[in-house]
């Protein structure tokens, strides 16, 4: 814990790694070089390499050898010495669990497939055949553990401030899932039997490995947590769950494990082929499952994985801006190849941190407004998902980003903060898919929603426990007012909206929507498994406001070679949306309401799902509303609250993708990949404050300019005639 310090001071964080091979430019930049440029970029954080992924450490180490190019040199003391003058924090990176040259020695300990052979981090095609392994990943189960905790002692004795595990590795999944001595010994020592050997979704022996592993990933944390604890009571344990990479399966991790962290590095590596506002679902993510604890999210200095150059100031401006606003701290990464060939790659960090120096003391106790909350189901994703997480994944971010780009405040709520009924704040909650849950969850739901809490919910929610068993029908079921009755199976289907409500609004009545979409992989699929699939219901209590349609057959003739949908057919009686008021107010979707949404983001799903929200939870508190893309964050605090609006409405920002696997019967490549050139500024932006708030003032803590308040309706509004790329507006309010 970090409560031995008044404040937390690692708020803007440089990492600076050696990252090649060779370690072409280690004998061109001093230790002092690193500090002094975090010092003109207004970091107050440096994170380095102690030990990298090679096995080569950075410092006289008496359990690595040191990096050949270093020769007598001491790097780390470099850098602790230097950042001492300077005030400024210094965390060391051990622990990967790659490490050829550890390898090199004891190869028993390394990760074992269950064939035996080593597993390996590499992806690059060449390495992966088999000719070379550069990065085999050593076992948490083996002495391997004692040996990074041995590097955390050594890197804690020059004085460094904390300690970060940056690459730590260990999967549940069966194909990345290691079978050495050690585990096995352990898994039948512990369990009494063997280590499964097959995937097997539907099995309670292969589930409990599944878990198991998760359990060794923990229990690895929970001892060198001790170790820095015992070590050095101050010293911070950060750990990378890396969220939206590893299939999510680090962020059960930290959820599990979340009281041995003291940080949690949300990477956010994969960034630029993301939705603008990645880094803050990141950021909002990992808190989720973190319980709240302090969270750094990267913005690279480069585009994409062009390390020895850099990207558009203005992806980097707006990617460490994303991070402060979600409520995290910016973590900016230079490697050292992009510090030695690139001149600027200072200016548009440093801008951004000395703006964060203003704005860094108002999120003291500020707590995000609580609007709406969307569940990020790490167990949904594992038990759901099974081999494709991401199919459940999607349906979380797809009700995220609508609500996101829709102007209202937007957080995740994880399994342990439903498990606990610590949700019972927000106006409503959204269960989109979640399908995995506790008996105790689902009495916290419902004890919500008979106190007035809206729900919006989708699918097979709440149809598996918490381990993964089906149930004979959801343990929502009485809630959502349904009968289950198992899954209507097509590979494209339709829902007819029959009937006008707040839902529907904005549909002609008796309008078709279609559900479902292509597979864009097109290789063994004409469409992605269970897309445009419904749950079968019969409505027990409760408005019916659309019906399934199916299609007259599996795909239509055009467009692209099966890739289009057939026409609509005949309408069925099984109900598509289900509306009702049981006290609070329930919006229930038969089919993947966000799922669509985040595939395809057209404006028929969108308005259901942002339908569905107002009307389970009301107006929101505080609202943004104007043209363009923006990231509305909102935080109260005694006496304030404060507001940031991100412009992430680029001119040019170019993501594109062919419509298959098979991507090179085109006339030009099919991939390409532009970072934002520039924001466009917008006007007539407008803050929307709920009437219930007595507001003083309103200005602006980065200008100093003052805000007009202007009372409409039951709002106070606050006008801004132009919005450039960012600004922060505090209300005083009484
Ligand atoms: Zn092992």
């Amino acid at each position: 814990m970090i409560d031995v310090m008044d404040k937390f001071p690692f708020t803007r964080v440089l990492q600076f790694n050696f990252e090649d091979e060779p370690g072409v430019y280690v004998h061109a930049v001093k230790g002092s070089d690193v500090v002094e440029l975090a010092a003109r970029i207004h970091a107050n954080t440096v994170v380095i390499f102690a030990r990298d992924a090679w096995g080569r450490a950075f410092y006289d180490s008496k359990v690595s050898e040191k990096h050949p190019k270093l020769g007598s040199r001491d790097f780390l003391k470099e850098v602790v010495e230097a950042a001492k003058k300077k005030g400024i924090r210094v965390v060391a990176m051990v622990g990967h669990t790659t490490n050829p040259k550890l390898y090199e020695k004891h190869p028993e300990w390394a990760q074992r497939g269950i064939d035996g052979s080593p597993i390996a981090m590499d992806t690059d095609p060449k390495l992966a055949k088999g000719e070379r392994m550069r990065w085999p990943l050593m076992c948490l189960n083996s002495p391997f553990l004692k040996h990074v905790a041995e590097e955390i002692r050594e890197v804690l004795a020059y004085g460094v401030d904390g300690v970060f595990l940056d690459s730590f590795r260990y999967m549940p999944d069966l194909e990345r899932a290691c079978f050495c001595e050690y585990c096995k010994a352990r898994y039948t020592k512990e369990k009494g039997r063997e280590l499964p050997s097959k995937e097997d979704w539907e099995s309670a022996e292969y589930r409990e490995a599944f878990e198991w592993r998760y359990g060794v990933n923990v229990n690895a944390l929970r001892e060198l947590y001790k170790v820095v604890k015992s070590t050095k009571p101050s010293a911070i344990l950060a750990y990378n769950n890396h969220p939206a990479g590893w299939k999510g399966r680090a962020n059960t991790i930290v959820e599990k494990a979340k009281e041995q962290l003291d940080v949690v590095f949300a990477e956010c590596a994969e960034a630029d082929y993301n939705p603008p506002g990645f880094i803050a679902e990141m950021v909002k993510l990992t808190r989720a499952v973190s319980g709240g604890k302090h969270v750094w999210a990267s913005r690279n200095s480069f585009h994409a994985a062009l390390t020895t150059t850099t990207t558009t100031p203005v992806a980097i401006r707006q990617g460490l801006r994303e991070a402060f606003i979600a409520g995290g701290h910016p973590f900016y990464l230079v490697f050292s190849t992009t510090f030695c060939q690139n001149p600027d790659v200072e200016q548009a960090a440093a801008e951004v941190f000395k703006e964060l120096e203003k704005l860094e003391e108002y999120m003291e106790d500020a707590e995000p407004v609580k609007y709406v909350g969307v569940a990020y189901s790490n167990r949904s994703r594992d038990w759901g998902g099974k081999r494709r997480p991401d199919h459940i994944t999607d349906s979380f971010r797809g009700f995220y980003y609508a609500l996101t780009w829709a102007g209202v405040p937007v957080t995740f709520i994880s399994d342990s903060e439903l498990d606990v009924g610590a949700f019972k704040d927000y106006k409503a909650i959204v269960l989109a898919n979640v399908q995995s849950m506790s008996e105790a969850a689902s009495k916290h739901i419902e004890g919500f929603v008979e106190e007035g809490g809206g729900l919006v919910a989708t699918y097979t929610v709440s149809l598996l426990d918490e381990r993964g068993v089906e149930r004979k029908k959801p343990a929502l079921s009485k809630l959502l007012g349904i009968e289950y009755d198992g899954l209507l199976k097509y590979p494209w289907s339709y829902l007819r909206l029959t009937k006008k409500h707040a839902v529907t609004d904005g549909f002609a009545g008796g309008q078709l929507l279609l559900w479902g979409d292509f597979d864009r992989e097109f290789m063994e699929r004409r469409v992605p498994e269970e897309l445009a699939w419904h749950v079968r219901v019969m409505a027990a209590d409760g408005e019916v406001l659309g019906r399934v349609v199916e299609p007259i057959g599996e795909y239509g003739n055009e467009y692209e070679n099966g890739r289009s949908p057939p026409p609509a057919g005949s309408e069925r009686e099984a109900p598509a949306i289900l509306a009702k008021e049981p006290g609070g107010r329930i919006a229930y979707f038969t089919g993947q309401l966000g799922r669509l949404y985040w595939r395809l983001g057209l404006p028929g799903h969108e308005r259901l799902i942002l339908n569905s929200v107002r009307w389970v939870a009301g107006e929101s508190p505080a609202r943004v509303t104007g043209p363009g893309l923006l990231q509305f964050e909102a935080y109260e605090r005694d006496g304030q609250l404060i507001i940031y609006l991100l412009n992430l409405t680029y001119s040019r920002r170019i993501v594109t993708r062919p419509n298959s696997a098979l991507s090179r019967i085109w006339h030009s490549t099919a991939d390409c990949l532009h970072p934002p050139h520039e924001v466009v500024s917008l006007n007539d932006v407008s803050i929307m404050i709920s009437g219930e708030y007595e507001v003083l003032r309103a200005y602006s803590p980065l200008t100093g300019k003052r805000y007009h308040l202007e009372d409409r309706d039951s709002s106070h509004v606050i006008k801004l005639d132009t919005l450039g790329e960012f600004e922060a507006v505090v209300i005083d309010v009484k």
